[in-house]
């Protein structure tokens, strides 16, 4: 399956049609592996970071996730179809998984978080089985790593950490999780509990949910100067045609 390189980040230029079907199929399949959804903040990040690139590039599927990647990819001439956000992929995959009986353990967030989230998706895809919640506070990764797998076997773990320590954490830990696709997927369980909305339509549609997100999280302003620094670079990059 073709990659194409944004700062030495593989994305998969796939639809995010195409990548739940990717999805399923190792579910199916019983493949292990994990999936990670990076923004420009993580990109930009990773630059930088041999070892956050080095694990971002050995995700099963590497998705677009945020409006930054998506102009990154037209400034360089490379054709990521479109945007996959996190969220949506995980949503569209969820109700396949719920289709076939399929199995998700919700990893992460505050306490009680998981918990209602599992609620929410329980009501919304009555056909899913979640096997267990855990929240993303540990003492260590040994007791995260042990409470997931007192569920048993999981078809999905979401580990919802946020970025890098998600995938630090799933690279990690992939090999003894009795999981089959982790999906490093930041703050949606928030989201799924229905504690933290996303942006309306309008915002996302015109790529301008980082706008709506930093007037209801204005902390989020100094980790989002990242995007100008990322587009920049990649500007640069496209002149000097460095990879
Ligand atoms: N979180 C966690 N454990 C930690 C730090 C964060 O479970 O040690 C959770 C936090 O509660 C939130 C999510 O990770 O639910 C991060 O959300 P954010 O929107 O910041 O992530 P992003 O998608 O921007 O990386």
């Amino acid at each position: 399956m073709d990659r194409i390189s944004i700062l030495g980040v593989q994305f998969d230029a796939i639809s995010k049609a195409e990548a739940v079907q990717r999805a399923m199929a190792a579910i199916r399949h019983g493949e292990k592996g994990y999936v990670v959804t990076p923004n420009s903040e993580i990109v930009y990040m990773a630059r930088k970071d041999t070892q956050l690139k080095k694990l971002l590039n050995a995700a099963e599927l590497v998705l677009p996730d945020g409006i930054g990647v998506v102009h990154a990819a037209k400034i360089l001439k490379k054709p990521i179809r479109e945007k996959v956000a996190g969220i949506e992929f995980a949503a569209d995959m969820i109700a396949e998984m719920a289709k076939e009986g399929r199995s998700l353990f919700l990893f992460g967030a505050k306490p009680g978080v998981a918990e209602q989230a599992a609620e929410n998706l329980k009501k919304q895809y009555p056909g899913l089985v979640i096997t267990g919640c855990r929240d993303g506070y540990f003492k260590n990764d040994e007791e995260a790593v042990r409470d997931i797998n007192a569920a048993g076997h999981s078809d999905v773990i979401l580990v919802c950490l946020g970025a890098p320590k998600q995938e630090i954490f799933m690279h990690a830990h992939l090999p003894e999780l009795n999981g089959t696709l982790l999906c490093g997927l930041g703050g949606s369980l928030d989201v799924y509990a229905g504690i933290v909305e996303r942006a309306p339509d309008f915002y996302v549609n015109h790529g301008l949910e980082w706008f709506y997100r930093l007037k209801k999280e204005p902390w989020r302003a100094k980790r989002m100067t990242a995007l100008p620094k990322f587009l920049l670079t990649v500007m640069k990059t496209r002149i000097t045609g460095e990879k």
